[in-house]
């Protein structure tokens, strides 16, 4: 690890935290911080704070945080050492000793990943296609009228009712439980003991932009057994907020065409591509992000969201906008007549029909608020209503003049002026820095600290601050009350990093917990700290917290043999209600 680390000391060193992240977000001085909007969630305060002293960032909305190579990280959707190299180029830097141990071993593990998912592909695929239990998949999939070029083209397929096929198959192919478990493709259904995540399920690979298979979404072939879609988990390979279903077939139709659709779901974008539309993505199961939106912006012009007429994806529709807004992507929509969803509608209407209703789409934003209009009945304290909905919306476009255009349509469709909008305009603005100030007065105060955070963030709070206090208490024994798996690596790196150097720079912490991705979680554990005013209180403060953790382990523990005693009883197994009885005993009289 310690050449990578004198390589992003080196980057560091030349790489201005405020002159990188300001050639990406708009930042202003206030006091010793920059701040500005958000680039990662959608900010309607500036939210968004960079310490230049200290090199950090963090958002106090939605908790990003990070050095300025984790910013470019976040950024691009990259891994921390792919972020660091592009500040190493901006910056003309050399990196010599770049295949550290740290970056071979994450490397290693991306492809393991990859690896497990494309076997599962494969083995699904071969089941739908050729076992006899593949059957009723494909006679889903041809009631649904997905021919066979799209099954092998997507590599389609069934994961058996089964809870161990895929596990067993692993074994056979050389992947191990564990890769297999970070993969999400298996869960721990007890301790040690492993099952299929996906079961009786049509399984429909999830891809990155290279193509290369990082997820599934499954849906399930029996509706009494829910989830109608069940996706994989969030893994270091898979982000869903920073995926769409079928963009790397987007990327090369949008070269021609430079519009991409989107719809909602993995069955509404095969339909379309066997009509072939396709230019098309969907967004996997979760609202769409910023992140989605910036995938967009590199393919196309404009986007067009196509969405069947219901109340869901109405409100889908108007959440969007906010992301277009944000982005400065343009947007249009189409919601499809009588409730159709995109799949039906070709199936009904066929593929002209639809190109002729996409190209005719109207704006989003004038979709937007005509729906909000109709919600108000075009009275007119509704209509003053409208305004005080739509204009914080309306706040989130970075470009004044294109404000100011939106602020024009408003004044028009409503018959409002538009003086008296750009008045109302002002007051609402101010009116929102002020309840974020008393949000975070309050943080500052230390009221509620506890209700918010674990017993465990607190102890890390208290050891970020004081990291002399290791050296007063058993760091092992500390390990072993934590129960949250993130925040005993950081703890287990804090140790690291305090043994080595005797002092805990949170810099240095930042890229230790980089290649794990738990590096926001650190900045934001330092950034909500309380302070104590002396060492001793810090410490009275820890040892309560662990005192309390204590407290918790064992008040479990009484709680499960307490169960199990009910159990024994239950059963008659009177061996076993002695023998548990007498463990009772022992810990707790
Ligand atoms: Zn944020």
């Amino acid at each position: 690890m310690s050449g990578l680390r004198d390589q992003v000391a080196e980057v560091k060193r030349a790489a201005n935290i405020v002159d990188v992240i300001s050639s990406f977000v708009r930042l202003r001085r206030a006091g010793r911080n920059y701040v500005g909007l958000c680039p990662f969630h959608a900010d309607k305060d500036p939210s968004f704070t960079v310490n230049e002293a200290k090199g950090f960032f963090y958002c106090f909305g939605c908790k990003a945080g990070g050095d300025v190579v984790s910013f470019i990280k976040l950024y691009r959707n990259c891994t921390y050492y792919e972020a660091l190299q592009e500040l190493a180029e901006r910056y003309g830097i050399e990196l010599k000793k770049f295949d550290s141990a740290a970056k071979k071993k994450e490397k290693d593990r991306e492809e393991l990943l990859l690896e497990a998912n494309k076997i599962a592909a494969q083995f699904y695929n071969k089941i739908l296609l050729e076992e006899p239990q593949g059957l009723q998949a494909r006679i889903y999939l041809k009631e649904r009228n997905i021919p066979m070029s799209i099954v092998r083209e997507q590599k389609l397929g069934y994961a058996p009712n089964k809870w161990d096929y895929l596990l067993r198959y692993f074994d056979s192919q050389g992947i191990s439980v564990n890769i297999a478990l970070t993969a999400g493709l298996v869960v721990e259904h007890r301790k040690n003991v492993f099952r299929d995540r996906f079961r009786h399920r049509l399984m429909f690979p999830i891809r990155n932009s290279r193509g290369q298979i990082i997820a599934f979404g499954g849906r399930t072939l029996d509706d009494n057994i829910p989830p109608k879609y069940l996706n994989s988990p969030e893994t270091p390979i898979y982000h869903k907020s920073r995926v769409l279903y079928c963009y790397h077939i987007a990327r090369e139709e949008c070269r021609k065409e430079r519009r991409v659709l989107v719809v909602e779901g993995y069955m509404d974008l095969l339909r379309l591509h066997v009509h072939g539309v396709r230019n098309v993505v969907a967004t996997l199961g979760t609202a769409l992000t910023r992140q989605h939106v910036r995938l967009m912006d590199r393919i196309a012009d404009e986007a067009i969201m196509v969405f069947d007429g219901d109340e869901s994806g109405i409100k889908a529709a108007t959440r969007s906008l906010e992301m277009f807004l944000l982005e400065q992507f343009p947007a249009r929509c189409v919601i499809l007549p009588e409730n159709l969803d995109p799949d039906d509608f070709v199936e009904k209407y066929g593929a002209e029909k639809f190109k002729e209703l996409v190209n005719n789409a109207g704006e989003l934003t004038d979709f937007f608020i005509e729906q909000r209009m109709k919600a108000f009945h075009g009275t007119l304290e509704s209509k003053s209503k409208l305004v005080d909905e739509l204009l914080p919306v309306i706040r989130n476009i970075p470009n004044p003049v294109i404000r100011g255009i939106y602020i024009n349509k408003i004044a028009e469709k409503t018959g409002i002026p538009e003086s008296a909008i750009s008045e109302r305009f002002k007051v609402l603005k101010s009116g929102y820095g002020r309840t974020r100030f008393r949000k975070r007065k309050k943080i500052e105060n230390g009221e509620g600290i506890d209700e918010v955070c674990s017993l465990e963030e607190s102890v890390l709070k208290v050891l970020l601050h004081n990291p002399g206090f290791l050296s007063l208490v058993d760091a092992d024994r500390i390990m072993s009350l934590f129960s949250n798996e993130r925040l005993r690596s950081i703890l287990a790196a804090m140790v690291n990093i305090w043994k080595e150097e005797k002092t805990i720079d949170l810099d240095r912490l930042v890229v230790e917990l980089a290649s794990q991705g738990n590096e926001s979680v650190a900045v934001d554990l330092w950034m909500t700290s309380e302070c104590w005013n002396t060492e001793e209180e810090a410490l009275k403060h820890l040892e309560n917290k662990l005192g309390a953790l204590e407290e918790r382990i064992l008040e479990r523990k009484k709680e499960r043999l307490l169960t199990e005693i009910g159990q024994a009883e239950e059963r008659g197994e009177s061996e076993r209600l002695k023998e548990l009885l007498k463990e009772f005993e022992r810990n707790f009289f």
